[in-house]
Order: structure tokens, then sequence, then C-alpha cells
């Protein structure tokens, strides 16, 4: 998307393990229609499956889901 997320730093899981950086795929329905973002960032725990995001990329996607002009171009 263009975006430069800079360094991604998760830290650690509640559950101790250690947050990998990773590039993954997020579909999203807005308005009924489906966006795709490609090489989010997330940080995805090995130990216990958990997923966290960036801020910014939270921000994003929250963004996107209130763009009523993707969906609606009357
Ligand atoms: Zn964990």
């Amino acid at each position: 998307m263009g975006i430069d997320y800079g360094r991604v730093e998760y830290g650690r899981c509640p559950c101790t393990g250690r947050y990998e950086n990773r590039f993954v795929e997020v579909r999203l329905t807005v308005n009924g229609r489906v966006v795709v973002l490609t090489s989010v960032p997330q940080g995805a725990c090995p130990t216990c499956g958990s997923r966290v995001y960036k801020a910014e990329v939270l921000n994003r996607i929250e963004s996107l889901m209130k763009n009523e002009r993707f969906s609606k171009r009357t």
C-alpha cells in the first residue's frame, strides 16, 4: 500500500513467546466489497498462535472500513 511502517517491534506475547515479524494478506469487507491489503506487517506468536498488528496498521484498516466512498459512488 506504499506505507513505510519502519521497523516493526511487537515485543513479547503474554504467553512468554516472542512475536515473529511477518507479512500477511488481510481481507476486509467494506460496505459489502472485499478489499485486500497485501504485505501487511503482523506479529505472530509461534507458541500460542496469537496475532497482533501495529497501531498504524489498525488505524489504516479502520479508516478503510469507514471509507464510504469505497462502495458508494453515486
Ligand atoms: Zn503467545
